[in-house]
């Protein structure tokens, strides 16, 4: 038996520096799974999402060449997979939402094992997981990337104003709703557009300001935008957070353009509501609540764990997958992992991260299904390519800590910069290389193209 209860040596000491502090025993609370022979419905290595994540490290466990046809399951219950991060510039109408997607089933190699299902409850203790039409799968092994969920429901009115084909009310967010966007920037002629961004954990945390700043370009350039504050156009950026960006090297750059282009900063101001031309944000504390007219609204909703990952035993105080922050291993189930946005790791949640993260978790696993301990160690590396206008893009990459860990340091550059080669990394290599490597699990991001 691999996973009866059993004692591994990981270090329980500081999440950052866990490779280099003297391993501490922790116990594992996991259960004594049955012998599972990858036949019927028990697989070695169970994968719950067939997302960015599930997509990756399902491929990447194939490469390793330790598994056969139907080894791995995946789970998952869509019939298209989008290129998320390409519904930004969907949004300023540099590319359209349909050349983003593929049918799910295309992208999965035939010697995975695909159920086309939602999984709806997890029971780790018996290495079980349930689907939406009852059947149950067990395994050896179990992968939990079912991304996280977005809750329009917690803007009171804004399903009714995204739905409203009148409305200038957008988000890039959505599959349904990101190709409004731009429509609705194409309509403004005059009056106050406000771009909002929640407080709380949202994907890609640059997202909600990329979109402004293709706006404000495309105004400028019809020549209803301007910095002096006397143009048909004003903008402002309503923000639950107390700056620009999370990371101060990039948040300073960012305020800089904000002052030097005139928009006006609402910090701290989380929107809570839309009501006709009328948003209305919770400051701090939540009591004091201001309102502000607007002739366009760009929303970004609250997001969160789904709730079958939430109520489940595999979830932390927060709902999501409570996994290492090192080694990607969940801290209670030795043979549980989470990787992508459903899981605790305390970074950024984007694409770009889940490049680093699966070889990690993919390495591990494999280093765990052979007795050994587990060697490699994430340190949060995460990526955002924010367009600050077309032909331009901040490339802000960081890792634990916001600390910036930038892959062109080398030349000289200084990411904080907007670059044209950077925009063009955005808008044509990501979503190129995303398709024909990334999902196949043959990009390493920064590393390059991998074995
Ligand atoms: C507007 C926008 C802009 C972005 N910009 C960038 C960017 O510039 N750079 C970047 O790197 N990242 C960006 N991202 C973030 C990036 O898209 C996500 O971080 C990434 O897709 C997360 O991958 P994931 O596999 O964790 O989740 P997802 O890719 O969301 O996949 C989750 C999968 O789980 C499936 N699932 C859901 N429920 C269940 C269930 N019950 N059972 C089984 N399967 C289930 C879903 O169908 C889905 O296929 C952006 C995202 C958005 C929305």
């Amino acid at each position: 038996m691999i996973w009866n209860t059993v004692t591994l040596a990981v270090s329980t000491a500081g999440r950052r520096s866990i490779a280099a502090t003297p391993a501490a025993s922790r116990k594992f609370a996991t259960a004594s799974p049955s012998p599972v022979s990858s036949a019927g419905r028990d697989h070695k290595v169970v994968i719950v999402g067939g997302g960015s994540a599930g997509l990756v490290i399902s491929h990447q466990l194939l490469r390793s060449g330790k598994f056969v046809q139907d080894d791995i399951a995946v789970v998952d219950p869509a019939t298209l997979h989008h290129y998320q991060p390409g519904w930004t510039l969907v949004g300023g109408g540099l590319k359209t939402k349909e050349e983003l997607q593929r049918p799910l089933n295309t992208l999965l190699d035939s010697k995975l094992k695909f159920y086309n299902e939602a999984v709806n409850t997890f029971s780790p203790d018996n290495n079980q997981v349930t689907l939406g039409n009852g059947e149950k799968l067990g395994y050896q092994h179990l992968i939990v990337a079912p991304g996280i969920t977005i809750d329009y429901g917690s803007i009171d009115g804004l399903p009714e104003a995204l739905a409203d084909p009148n409305s200038l009310v957008s988000s890039i967010y959505g599959y349904e709703t990101c190709d409004k966007v731009f429509r609705t920037v194409e309509k403004l002629k005059e009056g106050t557009a406000i771009f909002t961004q929640p407080t709380g954990l949202i994907k890609c945390a640059g997202a909600p300001q990329k979109v402004m700043w293709l706006a404000l370009d495309y105004w400028k350039k019809a020549g209803l935008y301007s910095a002096n504050g006397k143009s048909p156009i004003n903008i402002g950026f309503a923000t639950g957070l107390p700056g620009m960006f999370g990371v101060p090297k990039y948040s300073a750059k960012l305020e800089e353009l904000r002052k030097e282009r005139g928009v006006e900063g609402y910090f701290q101001h989380d929107l809570v509501s839309v009501s006709g031309n009328t948003a209305t944000f919770a400051l701090p504390g939540g009591k004091e609540k201001v309102k502000k007219e607007f002739d366009l609204l760009h929303v970004v909703p609250k997001m969160g764990p789904h709730a079958f990952v939430k109520t489940s035993a595999l979830a932390n105080e927060t709902g999501l997958v409570d996994v290492d922050a090192a080694t990607l291993r969940h801290n209670k189930y030795a043979n549980v992992w989470s990787a992508g946005d459903a899981s605790s790791l305390p970074t950024a949640k984007t694409a770009a991260a889940i490049t680093s993260q699966a070889p990690i978790l993919v390495r591990n696993l494999l280093q765990s299904t052979e007795g050994k301990s587990l060697d490699a160690t994430y340190d949060g590396y995460t990526s955002c390519p924010l367009l600050t206008e077309y032909g331009k893009v901040l490339l802000a990459e960081f890792k634990y800590g916001g600390e910036p860990k930038e892959t062109f340091s080398w030349l000289g550059i200084d990411q904080a910069t907007p670059y044209r080669a950077f925009y063009h990394l955005k808008k044509d290599f990501f979503p190129w290389v995303y398709y024909n490597s990334m999902v196949k699990g043959t990009w390493g991001g920064p590393k390059g193209w991998i074995q």
